[in-house]
């Protein structure tokens, strides 16, 4: 940092700016999923701000290129918006930043070997996400032991691990285990860890400036890849055949390969020789966890974060919501400072207060009709207008029936309501199509946990 803008710190429109960056932190944080919050909008920071024009640091080309082109707008609108006036706004890469906001909360950054004297593949870990701090209860004790027997022996015990599961599950907490445990544990192996989207940017970057082979090397040398959310892959074939062969290349080497994402592999729409691959290994789902271990989390993070609940409270917020944990998290922050600010004691009338409205609809999404239709055509790789169609062929007469059956499981519709969902059809011929399901999930196992799975996907939505 210079003098100048040493002195800009005491300047009042940079203390209004810096006001209006902790506000716009505070809306990103909630729209933009956790890692990429953490490692590439928590770490930058505003530089300075002269005339009209705003600088912001940050401290990786990676992190440069997500803000400009991800961000910028709707950064720009809210300090605008609250320091009212219009502003250009430029993101600057600013080689050794000095840590920003919270120092005790900065990720640690994995090991590179001394010949990468440019950007390392691996994105950030948080020490935040270890497994002294993830509580294990019977929808995720499979996935946590073996990540746990993975970072005590990489590359001999589970290859791959596919851990799968919806949003705000601990997926990624996991895998941030993983990687610094096994750092600790070998302190020379090379870990990697990347989402899927962080994969796609390097490889076509890699393409743009004529470093295929550069790209290759490096992937090539890592001990411990963990791809996080490899569900942004699909539909990208050029990225998705470099996956592939990255894959191969390093599990044949007898190096791990730790892999999550939000759905299981047989619904994942990417090349059945990766599928395949995948299935090879080690598959762990993480359901949202039951009440007991809601509450234990919440004791854990409230204990972590100093916050004195009671247990009244804690039952309430573990039974307001129960299908997130990165919202349960949240609820309980969210109390917590409405506390403070109230200067006043947290009660359970208080948190019902404060959480009922927001938390209570978010933990119930609304589900309609469209919502199930579409899953499942997704699930049997057909149209809609097939299930609402004519069509008596058996391929969409069953998925057509499960989506009657799942309306009526999932939502409020009436009978003769679901039959004109699916273009007019008589409340008869929807009771029909429920019955005929309700029979074979009682006599089909595999087709009653395909029809649960698809359920939970339903519930669980995707949005977050
Ligand atoms: P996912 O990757 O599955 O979407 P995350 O790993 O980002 O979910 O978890 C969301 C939040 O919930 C994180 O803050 C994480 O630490 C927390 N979390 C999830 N599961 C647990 C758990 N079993 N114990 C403690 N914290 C958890
Ligand atoms: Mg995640």
């Amino acid at each position: 940092m210079t003098d100048k803008q040493l002195q800009l710190g005491e300047d009042d429109a940079f203390l209004a700016l810096q006001n209006a960056w902790q506000h716009a932190l505070e809306v990103l944080a909630e729209q933009v999923n956790k890692p990429s919050f953490e490692s590439w909008i928590k770490t930058a920071r505003p530089l300075s701000i002269e005339g009209n024009t705003v600088r912001i640091a940050t401290n990786s080309k990676f992190a440069k290129h997500w803000l400009e082109s991800k961000h910028i707008g709707f950064i720009r609108d809210i300090l605008e918006s609250d320091m009212g006036t219009k502003l250009t706004v430029k993101v600057e890469l600013v080689e050794s930043q000095e840590p920003a906001i919270l120092t005790e909360k900065l990720p640690t950054k994995p090991k590179s070997s001394p010949k990468d004297n440019d950007e390392p593949i691996s994105l950030p870990l948080n020490n935040q996400y270890n497994f002294d701090n993830f509580v294990v209860g019977p929808t995720n004790r499979l996935a946590h032991a073996c990540a746990m027997a993975i970072a005590e022996n990489p590359g001999k015990t589970y290859n791959p691990l596919f851990v799968y599961g919806g949003p705000g599950l601990g997926k990624t907490h996991l895998m941030h285990a993983v990687g610094q445990t096994a750092m600790t544990n070998f302190p020379g192996m090379k870990v990697a860890y990347v989402s899927g989207e962080a994969f796609t940017y390097h490889y076509v970057n890699s393409l743009r400036e004529h470093k295929a082979a550069e790209f290759r090397r490096k992937y090539r040398s890592i001990d411990v890849w963990l791809v996080d959310d490899i569900q942004f892959l699909v539909g990208k074939e050029r990225t998705e055949e470099e996956f592939f062969h990255t894959y191969n290349a390093i599990y044949d080497m007898g190096k791990q390969i730790v892999l999550t994402s939000d759905r299981p592999p047989k619904d994942l729409r990417l090349d059945t020789r990766l599928l395949s691959r995948f299935e090879c290994g080690m598959i762990a789902d993480i359901a949202p966890p039951d009440l007991e271990t809601r509450m234990a989390i919440l004791e854990t993070k409230a204990e972590y974060e100093h916050i004195a609940l009671s247990n009244d409270v804690i039952l309430y917020i573990a039974k307001l919501i129960t299908s997130n944990v990165r919202r349960l998290e949240s609820a309980l922050i969210q109390l917590h400072a409405y506390a403070s600010l109230m200067k006043t004691s947290v009660t359970p009338t208080l948190a019902e207060e404060v959480l009922s409205k927001h938390f209570g609809e978010e933990a119930a999404p609304v589900i309609d009709a469209q919502k199930v239709q579409l899953e499942v055509a997704n699930k049997f790789n057909i149209d809609i207008s097939d299930l609402k169609g004519k069509t008596r062929s058996a391929d969409i007469v069953m998925p057509r029936q499960i989506a009657m059956y799942l309306i009526r499981e999932l939502t409020d519709y009436s009978l003769p309501s679901i039959g004109k969902a699916f273009g007019g059809r008589d409340h008869s011929t929807v009771l029909h199509a429920c019955k005929k399901i309700e029979e074979k999930l009682t006599s089909d196992k595999s087709f009653a946990s395909m029809v649960n799975e698809l359920a939970r996907l339903i519930r669980e939505g995707k949005n977050c």
